[in-house]
C-alpha cells in the first residue's frame, strides 16, 4: 500500500459529476473571467470569513500582493512578517519594492511571535502580515493591538486557514485584509491557480475591485497602475461544488490528527502539532511534527511508499535572493530549529484509518 501526502483524485471521484456539470456550464455560457460563479464564490467566501466583501484574484500569491499594494506599500517601506512560510508571503513584500523584515516564531504554533514584533518596527514600517501556518491561525490580539498602537496596516495571510477560527473569529475576519489561496493542495482548492481577498471596508473593496483590473475605472480609464489578476469562472465553478464539504473535511482532518496525537503521545522525540488555547479551529491544511533524525524518518517513510514533505526547509533569513537584507544565519533560532526538524505527514480527509496506522507504525519505528 502506498500512502500519498495527498491524493486529489478520491476528491474528485465523488464530486466528478458536479464538478464537470460546473465546468461545462462555464463553456456553454462563455463569460470565462470573472463571470457569475465568481461573484457568488465571493458571496460565499464573505459569509465563511465574517467579512461585509471578498474580491477573487489570480493566485494567492497575487491576493497577497494586491492587499499589500492596497493597504498603502511602496517602494521604501518595511512591512513585518514572520520568518517561517511558504516564500509568497516575503516575496510580495519584494516584488513591491518594500523591505520584508523577519521576526522569529513562537516555538509551539510555528506562528510570529508576537512579543518579539515591536523590537522590528521603524519609522518605515507600513504592515504586518501574520501567517495562519499550517492551518492555524496566529495570536492576533497582540498583534492587532500593536498595529493599532503605531497606526500600521495588518494583512491576514490565510492561504492555508480557510474556515479556521480564532477565539471564535474566522482567519481573514481581524485584520485589514485576508488573503485566501485557491491553490490544488490547500483545503480549498481549485482546478488550477485561484486567491481572494477579503476585507470589511468598502473603501478596500472598491480599491481592491480597481486593482485586479489593471487600475481601471470606468473601462479604459486609468487614475492608478493596478495588476491583470483576475479570478477565472471555472476555478469558481469548481470552487461552488466544494463549498458545501469544507466544513465537513476540516473536521475529518481534525479526526485525523487526533489519532496522530494519541498514537505520537508516547513518544518523546515525536513534538506532534501544540493546539494553541486561543485556537478554536485548527484545520490543519498540513499536521506537521519535528523529529531530530528527520532524515531518517524520510527515508523509511520513502521506504514504505508514505509521502512526507518539509515546509519548510529553508527560513526567508537564509535565503538567498534575500542575502543582502544582513541577517546572519543563526538569527531567529526558533526558525532555524523548526527548519531543521519538521515533517509534514498524509493529513487529508480521504485518507483511511488502514492507511493512517501505516503511517503511525512507520514513524513510530523510524523514531525508535
Ligand atoms: C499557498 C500559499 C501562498 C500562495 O498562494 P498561491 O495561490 O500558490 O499563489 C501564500 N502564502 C502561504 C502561507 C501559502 O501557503
Amino acid at each position: 500500500m502506498s500512502v500519498p501526502l495527498l491524493d486529489l483524485s478520491r476528491q474528485y471521484a465523488y464530486l466528478k459529476d458536479d464538478m464537470n456539470k460546473a465546468v461545462l456550464n462555464v463553456l456553454d455560457h462563455g463569460w470565462f473571467i470573472l463571470g457569475p460563479e465568481v461573484t457568488e464564490l465571493e458571496k460565499q467566501i464573505a459569509k465563511l470569513s465574517g467579512t461585509t466583501h471578498a474580491r477573487g484574484v489570480a493566485s494567492g500569491t497575487d491576493a497577497l500582493l494586491l492587499a499589500l499594494f492596497a493597504a498603502g506599500v511602496r517602494a521604501g517601506d518595511e512591512v513585518i512578517t514572520t520568518d517561517f512560510s511558504f516564500f509568497a508571503t516575503a516575496g510580495t513584500i519584494s516584488r513591491l519594492g518594500a523591505t520584508p523584515v523577519f521576526v522569529d516564531i513562537e516555538k509551539d504554533s510555528y506562528n510570529i511571535d508576537p512579543n518579539l514584533i515591536e523590537d522590528a518596527i521603524t519609522d518605515k514600517t507600513k504592515a504586518i502580515i501574520p501567517v495562519h501556518l499550517f492551518g492555524q491561525v496566529a495570536d492576533m490580539d497582540p498583534i492587532l493591538e500593536i498595529a493599532k498602537k503605531h497606526n500600521l496596516k495588518v494583512i491576514e495571510d490565510a492561504a492555508q486557514a480557510i474556515g479556521a477560527k480564532y477565539k471564535g473569529k474566522p482567519a481573514g475576519s481581524m485584520g485589514d485584509f485576508g488573503c485566501f489561496s485557491f491553490y490544488p493542495s490547500k483545503n480549498l482548492g481549485a482546478g488550477g491557480d485561484g486567491g481572494i481577498i477579503t476585507t470589511n471596508t468598502e473603501e478596500n473593496f472598491d480599491l481592491l475591485t480597481i486593482l485586479r483590473n489593471h487600475g481601471a475605472k470606468p473601462k479604459y480609464y486609468h487614475k492608478i497602475i493596478g495588476f491583470n489578476s483576475r479570478l477565472a469562472s471555472i476555478q469558481a465553478a469548481i470552487l461552488l461544488v466544494k463549498m458545501p464539504y469544507l466544513q465537513k473535511w476540516s473536521e475529518k482532518r481534525i479526526e485525523h490528527a487526533k489519532i496522530y496525537d494519541n498514537a505520537f503521545a508516547d513518544i518523546d522525540s515525536i513534538i506532534t502539532p501544540k493546539v494553541m488555547d486561543y485556537s478554536d479551529f485548527h484545520i490543519y491544511n498540513q499536521y506537521t511534527i519535528a523529529v531530530s533524525n528527520r532524515a531518517e524518518v524520510m527515508t523509511k517513510l520513502q521506504e514504505a511508499k508514505i509521502g512526507s514533505d518539509i515546509y519548510y526547509p529553508v527560513p526567508f533569513h537564509k535565503q538567498e535572493c534575500f542575502a543582502d537584507l544582513g541577517y546572519a544565519p543563526e538569527d531567529l533560532p526558533v526558525t532555524n530549529n523548526a527548519a531543521e526538524t519538521v515533517l509534514s505527514i498524509p493529513i487529508y480527509p480521504e485518507m483511511s484509518p488502514d492507511e493512517q496506522q501505516i503511517v503511525i507504525e512507520t514513524i513510530t519505528k523510524a523514531v525508535s
